[in-house]
């Protein structure tokens, strides 16, 4: 099969699963705009990281929760790369406080980045994958998003309304060619988990069937395939990757 090169956004790859994410693409000689809020030194490490994985890449700083700058994000890209044919909604963040204590400042700030964060960067690409050939959005969820957890009503109910956005998308887009999936990983080693306290994370590797956390590099992966031709066919679709811990 032959493989034609891609043009990619991955929001929030300056750190964790995006640059995974931004590495396995450009392993492809793909095309990778690497999206960031604040942490510039990280973002312009992983074009360093795509560049020398055979990929072009750029560095692009946009708050995906406002619209003006997601769109001076599109500019910048179709000025470097022109149109995109895949967009992975990855950005996020926690702000975990059991729900009888969480502000309601704490519950829109995680849902704007989720969901507000979805919303403006596909609206904002969406004619480009849907002009595009082998077009892909790809969502990065969570298990949390079906079991909900401890603390996280905020991050649950964001990470459960992308499986209705993906759905959702599949359906609007499939006239088109381009397909919408999503990825639920189950516990990743990131910066997201760095804070859980290590006696937690040990309850979290014996309850995981597979006996330990997941890396970026295999959660990238799936995210790969999804990307790829190889998936053509494949779209609403929720892929799990989490070790076996929702079994
Ligand atoms: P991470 O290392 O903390 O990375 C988060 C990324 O999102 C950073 O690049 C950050 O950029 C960016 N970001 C945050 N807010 C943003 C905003 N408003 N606009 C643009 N970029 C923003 O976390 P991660 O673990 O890789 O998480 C990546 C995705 O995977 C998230 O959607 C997360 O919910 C999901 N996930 C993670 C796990 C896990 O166990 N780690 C499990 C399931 C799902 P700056 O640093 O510049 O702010």
């Amino acid at each position: 099969m032959t493989v034609q090169p891609k043009t990619c956004v991955v929001t929030g790859s300056s750190t964790g699963i995006g640059r995974g994410i931004a590495e396995q693409f450009a392993e492809r000689g793909w095309e990778v705009a690497v999206n960031y809020r604040s942490s510039r030194e990280a973002a312009e490490e992983t074009v360093e990281r795509v560049e020398q994985a055979g990929g072009a890449g750029i560095a692009v700083q946009a708050d995906v929760t406002m619209p003006d700058e997601v769109e001076q994000m599109r500019e910048t890209v179709h000025d470097a790369f022109g149109p995109i044919d895949v967009l992975v909604n990855n950005a996020g963040i926690t702000q975990d406080v059991r729900f009888t204590e969480m502000s309601h400042e704490e519950w829109d700030t995680v849902l704007d980045v989720h969901l507000d964060g979805a919303f403006h960067c596909t609206q904002t690409f969406y004619d480009d994958l849907a002009d595009a050939d082998e077009g892909r959005l790809i969502n990065i969820s969570s298990l949390i998003g079906k079991g909900g957890n401890f603390g996280q009503a905020n991050y649950a109910t964001a990470k459960a309304g992308i499986f209705g956005f993906t759905r959702t998308l599949a359906l609007e887009l499939a006239p088109t060619g381009t397909t919408a999936n999503c990825v639920a990983p189950g516990f990743i080693q990131t910066r997201m988990v760095e804070d859980i306290p290590e006696e937690i994370k040990d309850r979290l590797r014996e309850d995981t069937p597979l006996g330990r956390l997941g890396t970026v590099e295999e959660i990238a992966d799936v995210v790969a395939f999804l990307a790829s031709e190889r998936s053509s066919f494949i779209t609403g679709e929720v892929i799990d990757a989490n070790g076996g811990k929702d079994l």
